[in-house]
């Protein structure tokens, strides 16, 4: 039978183990764990997104503060304020809203973040700790994908796994975590020759592209275990339809657009062993562990652990 992956669950355990360790932070330290974020313009997706991370540090007991600096702000404006949070105490984890206005120069800005209170893992003091097997802060969406796959007691070690898509926020990063756990990692890209061919080589495939329903079932091995990260929202009737079909628009109908994975949604519950959905798998875990970076930030930073 095939097993969906249900990434509501694996971040409702996640939420629920971070309650008592934020108040053992609390017991020790005498204050909560802190995250800042910082919102620059008025992306309306950004700002979904951080209305759900400040909700949900709220609810798991972390002190949260959001500071949308007007949108003209320089880049050395930008640095000052993260400099001031770098050394602010209650403060244990920082994270810059992504995209950033085009005049703002995103990479300095994501360097001058604490290594420390790098609670997204993108700093690469955080990638160099990850790249050498070290412990440190690890980027969230990958992060998460390892904890969905673990929960779910899908095996890793020896497994072959194909990774689709090589960005630093999810594409490198997931190949590292799953060589961690001893996977055979292939790391795919647009100029990778013969993609679907390398794929079906994969027990585990990982498609991290950013192109709506990219993977079909020719890309698929019998029985693999699919991840899909993407995240595309479909504003096209025809193209809803094709890859939905005729008799599954409701969805659509009902707003306008609809949301789909990288790859072929049907063909995957189809040809997978276990997958993950969209939405309703990995989307929901990357908050999730986000709210467990700032946790372990402030655990190492406190002398919890
Ligand atoms: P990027 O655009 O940064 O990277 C996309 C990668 O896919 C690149 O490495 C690119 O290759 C590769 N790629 C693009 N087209 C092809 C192709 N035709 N064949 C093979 N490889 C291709 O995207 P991100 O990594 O930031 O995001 C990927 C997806 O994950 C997006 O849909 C995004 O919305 C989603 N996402 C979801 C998150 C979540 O919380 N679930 C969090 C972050 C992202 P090359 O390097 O050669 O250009």
């Amino acid at each position: 039978m095939t097993q969906i992956l249900d990434g509501n669950r694996t971040r409702d355990q996640i939420k629920e183990e971070c309650i008592p360790r934020a108040q053992a932070v609390y017991k020790h330290a005498r204050r909560p764990p802190g995250l800042a974020v910082i919102l620059v313009g008025t992306n309306p997706a950004s700002q979904v997104y951080v209305r759900n991370k400040t909700k949900t540090a709220g609810e798991i007991g972390i002190y949260n503060e959001t500071l949308s600096p007007d949108p003209s702000i320089t880049t050395e404006d930008l640095l000052r304020l993260i400099r001031i949070l770098n050394i602010r105490n209650e403060i244990d984890g920082i994270l810059v809203q992504l995209p950033l206005p085009d005049h703002i120069d995103a990479q300095k800005i994501l360097l001058a973040v604490a290594p420390e209170k790098d609670v997204d893992g993108f700093h690469p003091y955080n990638m160099g700790l990850l790249a050498t097997g070290r412990p440190g802060l690890r980027p969230c969406t990958p992060a998460g994908v390892i904890e969905i796959l673990k929960r779910n007691h899908i095996p890793i070690a020896g497994r072959n796994a194909v990774v689709i898509g090589r960005s630093t926020i999810v594409g490198k990063p997931m190949a590292l975590l799953l060589l961690e756990e001893n996977a055979t990692v292939t790391v795919c890209h647009s100029k990778t020759a013969d993609l679907p061919g390398v794929c079906r080589t994969a027990d585990i495939l990982v498609a991290a592209i950013g192109r709506p329903a990219m993977v079909t079932a020719d890309f698929i091995r019998p029985g693999a275990v699919v991840v899909d990260v993407g995240i595309n929202a479909i504003t096209e009737r025809a193209r809803a339809e094709q890859i939905f079909g005729p008799g599954n628009m409701a969805a659509f109908e009902k707003r306008g657009s609809q949301l789909v994975g990288d790859v072929h949604p049907g063909d995957m519950a189809r040809l997978a062993s276990a997958y993950t959905p969209v939405p309703g798998g990995v989307g929901p875990l990357t908050i999730a562990m986000l709210m467990r970076n700032t946790i372990e930030a402030a655990e190492r930073r406190t002398g919890l652990c």
